[in-house]
């Protein structure tokens, strides 16, 4: 099936929230790659699939996703600040002209979560990272 918001190719009848919810459940059966993770799959994800984020998450995403591949900082200490301040509330406030798209569309050469294995086998970390990377590089860096 190809999903119209994002462009991934997934098998037979599987959707991208399929996949999504398969990573999450994993995360909650407390497989440690999946937990390592947790953050850049939500982000990611929603990038690509923002129709189901509020506007305050989706401008939060976009500040964060620029901190973290603009400026190179660490995912868990983004997450972590975001937690610290307040990041509702404070991301509430940035301006709505900051915020993702409302609607997703394919993005060519972009990576999407048919790349990413449900399975959470060894090597996922680094594909997930990859794949927020390229999110990133593809839709909210350099503007
Ligand atoms: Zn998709």
């Amino acid at each position: 099936m190809r999903c119209a918001r994002c462009g991934a190719h997934l098998p037979s009848a599987e959707t991208c929230p399929d996949r999504f919810h398969a990573m999450l459940e994993a995360d909650y059966r407390g497989v440690s790659r999946a937990f390592e993770v947790h953050g850049r799959v939500v982000f990611t994800y929603q990038a690509q699939h923002p129709s189901r984020a509020k506007p305050w998450m989706r401008a939060a995403h976009r500040a964060g996703t620029n901190e973290i591949f603009g400026r190179g900082r660490d995912w868990r200490a983004v997450l972590a600040d975001n937690r610290r301040s307040g990041g509702v509330d404070r991301s509430k406030s940035i301006n709505g002209a900051g915020e993702m798209p409302v609607v997703g569309q394919p993005v060519a050469g972009e990576q999407t979560i048919a790349e990413i294995d449900p399975a959470i086998p060894a090597g996922h970390v680094a594909r997930v990272e990859a794949w927020a990377r390229s999110v990133a590089e593809h839709r909210f860096l350099g503007d």
